[in-house]
């Protein structure tokens, strides 16, 4: 059993079966519990054979899907929070993937001016990143992520039970993030990470949930609001963004996590080009990603349109492109600014090596 301390709260390890004794010690005058359909067939399940004391809760089911990540559900939810008397004294769990996370936990920090919520990542991506750093919210139109807050859950109950249900695409793009928390802070972790064969039968969850876990937790710590050093969390997230809406909606539509793993391919190269990357590392994150996402070529006639998309980017002020670059594994720094043509140089670097 592990416990790590965030700020305020304890993300729990391998214990959700200890979920109903830490509500039986909240005082609280009722439960509610978020679900989409899929978390509500495989991961509910897991907790009521816990729930000994069969203490009651009203559940709230949504549907599942960034899609549905938005303004329209969150009514659904706060509506389901008045129909059903929630007041200032309730609380909120939030079973399953990081939309569930970030939507349920800004409903329940705006519901009254702020109730309790208790986060149950049930994805990978949701243990080691959504569930951790206090960021809520939901997107608006095309903008992801656009209205939102800063707060903390009570506690935090990360167990890889759940991966046992999880489709197999969902785990690995989960694990991208997995990756970038190695490249960006731990070359141990990375080195561990290489070994891996195949992500689908890989069973040391808790050794690696704990390190990953730790990675963001100390950056989140030293810049809880994003102000600077928190942005090397943004690794392969610039161009791996810009990839993401690209393909959103169209027959090759990537998960975060594939286009992130791209992102970091491109990002890796520029970080070779402008910070120091030796390429031997650069190699040996191209075969390592490359092995274990199915990738694939960018069209040329598309780039105007990913830098576009990356020129809108929030992280972009007065108009530079300011990226995060590692200059070796586990180092990363921020602000290093590219210009438009080295990134479509990037872009092209990856269609030679994949
Ligand atoms: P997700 O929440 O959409 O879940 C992926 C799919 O898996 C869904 O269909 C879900 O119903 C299903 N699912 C979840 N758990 C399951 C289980 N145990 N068994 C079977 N099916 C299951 O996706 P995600 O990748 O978990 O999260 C992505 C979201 O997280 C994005 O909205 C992103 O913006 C957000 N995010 C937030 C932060 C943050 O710091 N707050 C960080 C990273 C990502």
């Amino acid at each position: 059993m592990t416990k790590i301390q965030v700020a305020g709260y304890d993300v729990q390890l391998s214990r959700v079966n200890s979920l109903w004794d830490t509500i039986a010690q909240l005082d609280h005058s009722s439960l509610f519990m978020l679900v989409d359909e899929n978390t509500k067939k495989h991961c509910l399940p897991i907790l009521e054979e816990s729930n000994s004391e069969k203490i009651p809760y009203q559940i709230i089911q949504i549907t599942s899907g960034e899609i549905n990540k938005n303004l329209a559900t969150s009514k659904l939810i706060w509506e389901a929070l008045i129909n059903n008397n929630a007041d200032r004294n309730s609380i909120l769990i939030n079973l399953g993937g990081g939309v569930i996370g970030d939507m349920g936990g800004f409903c329940a920090s705006t519901y009254m001016r702020g109730i309790r919520f208790i986060q149950i990542p049930t994805t990978l991506l949701s243990q080691v990143d959504a569930s951790v750093g206090g960021k809520l919210g939901v997107d608006h139109k095309s903008l992801k992520n656009i209205i939102g807050l800063f707060n903390d859950p009570e506690v935090v109950f990360a167990d890889p039970l759940f991966f046992k249900t999880l489709p197999s695409r969902q785990l690995r793009s989960g694990f991208a993030e997995v990756f970038k928390h190695a490249l960006i802070k731990n070359k141990k972790h990375w080195q561990f990470l290489c070994k891996i064969e195949d992500i689908q039968t890989f069973d040391k969850w808790e050794g690696l949930l704990s390190t990953s876990i730790n990675i963001k937790k100390e950056v989140v710590e030293k810049d809880p609001l994003e102000s600077s050093y928190r942005k090397i969390l943004n690794f392969g997230h610039t161009i791996g963004h810009a990839i993401e809406s690209l393909y959103l909606n169209t027959n090759t539509a990537y998960l975060h996590g594939e286009a992130i793993a791209l992102g970091m391919i491109c990002e890796s190269y520029l970080s070779f080009k402008k910070n120091g990357l030796s390429k031997t590392s650069l190699e040996e994150i191209n075969n390592t990603l490359l092995r274990h996402y199915e990738l694939q070529k960018i069209e040329e006639t598309s780039f105007d349109h990913i830098m576009d998309l990356i020129q809108n980017d929030k992280k972009n002020s007065s108009g530079a492109l300011l990226l995060s670059l590692i200059s070796e594994i586990g180092n990363c720094h921020v602000n290093i600014q590219c210009q438009p043509k080295e990134i479509i140089e990037s872009l092209r670097y990856f269609n030679e090596v994949l």
